[in-house]
């Protein structure tokens, strides 16, 4: 959506400034000795991948992630010349894409081994690959023990070059499950060795996600992937009680009194009438709902900012409006800004505090703030 354009006023804004700060702390904290892979997937995270990787390439990202080649392409279109390693690999018919925009698979099964393998000699390349492992998420990934016949058969596929080997962690953000993140690494370590003995050799070995880079320094590898914490998205997904780089929220998110009006007790608000007001009301109207990613579940539970007063959501969230009880903050008026994520007058509100409200993690609530909501990007750079 063109912010150029008159629009409605809910957007969310990006702080590049604080997307780089954060780059910078994590850097510091972990150290310059490994590689730093960012990881923007998922647009960023609901970010915005264009706009954060040139940022995150000016300040010298290694490498870029992905989750679909589609995002890998997005990218190279806007410029972008780092390497890029797509995590879903690469589904039938992708494979030119990924060679022809120089998208490297994360390749965790056989047949796509061969895909590309074919698709590379046909062009009579060399086509850089990264096999994942899987040592315990259980999810996608050759399945550890099965790995060495898996290197077995790689050897033939002639046109595929071995660059990278990682697996990923299950539980690196729960310390009290360190015996098995221990134990990924050992078997990892293991299957590290195995390819080397059939001749492989790897140059990126890579383990950690946020939670493994800060929380675990023996899981570090030559390389980490680094997706919450660049956006500032520490607070739920890394370890309480450690030591922590220090971060700043990326997004924050704000509309505009719509409408306001008197209400008098024991009227119900919203779609099946779920809030009847206790006493003689002030209730306003924002339009932000549940497609914009402000979830229904907060109804009659979210809470926003407005005049630097905490202000409840009643009724039920809709689609594209949203009901906040004003009655004490009277000076409210319309046009008057409304802080649903972020800041306003010493008052917080985080990705984090939302996600708790409804059982989620923050990831899910930038992720959650859908395309209709214009991202408007800020840096006093
Ligand atoms: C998403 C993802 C990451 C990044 O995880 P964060 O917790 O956001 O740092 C790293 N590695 C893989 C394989 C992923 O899918």
């Amino acid at each position: 959506m063109s912010i150029d354009q008159p629009h409605r006023p809910t957007v969310a804004k990006i702080d590049l400034d604080n997307l780089a700060y954060n780059f910078h702390s994590v850097k510091k904290f972990v150290g310059e000795h490994v590689s730093y892979m960012a990881v923007v997937k998922a647009d960023a995270y609901g970010h915005g991948a264009v706009e954060c990787a040139r940022r995150l390439e000016r300040k010298g990202a290694d490498w870029f992630a992905v989750a679909l080649p589609e995002e890998g392409v997005e990218l190279r279109d806007a410029g972008i010349t780092k390497p890029i390693l797509c995590f879903g690999g690469c589904w039938p018919g992708q494979e030119d894409t990924l060679l022809d925009r120089q998208i490297t698979p994360a390749i965790f099964n056989i047949e796509t081994a061969r895909r590309f393998n074919e698709a590379a000699r046909s062009r009579n390349v060399a086509a850089n690959v990264h096999i994942k492992i899987d040592t315990g998420m259980g999810r996608v990934g050759v399945p550890w023990r099965e790995a060495p016949l898996f290197a077995k058969e790689l050897i033939s596929l002639s046109n595929l070059s071995m660059q990278g080997l990682m697996t990923h962690f299950a539980a690196a953000d729960n310390l009290s499950e360190k015996d098995f993140t221990n134990g990924q690494v050992e078997k990892f370590e293991t299957i590290v060795a195995a390819f080397r003995d059939l001749g492989f050799s790897p140059e990126i070995i890579d383990l950690a996600n946020s939670p493994g880079a800060v929380a675990h320094p023996n899981s570090l590898g030559n390389m980490v992937r680094l997706g919450g914490v660049l956006y500032g998205l520490g607070g739920d997904v890394l370890p309480a009680g450690i030591e922590k780089p220090d971060l700043k929220p990326v997004m924050s998110l704000a509309t505009e009194l719509t409408q306001i009006k008197r209400v008098a007790e024991g009227e119900s608000l919203g779609y099946g009438r779920t809030f009847v007001t206790a006493r003689d009301s002030i209730i306003g109207t924002i339009p932000i709902g549940y497609h914009d990613g402000f979830r229904r579940s907060l109804s009659n539970i979210g809470r926003v900012i407005v005049n630097g007063s905490f202000v409840p959501v009643v009724g039920r969230v809709s689609m594209d409006w949203t009901i906040i009880d004003l009655t004490d903050v009277p000076d409210a008026a319309v046009g008057d800004e409304v802080v649903v994520i972020g800041r306003q007058h010493g008052l917080n509100i985080s990705a984090e505090d939302v996600a708790g409200l409804v059982g989620g993690l923050s990831y899910e609530v930038t992720c959650g703030i859908s395309a209709r909501v214009p991202r408007i990007f800020v840096s006093a750079k």
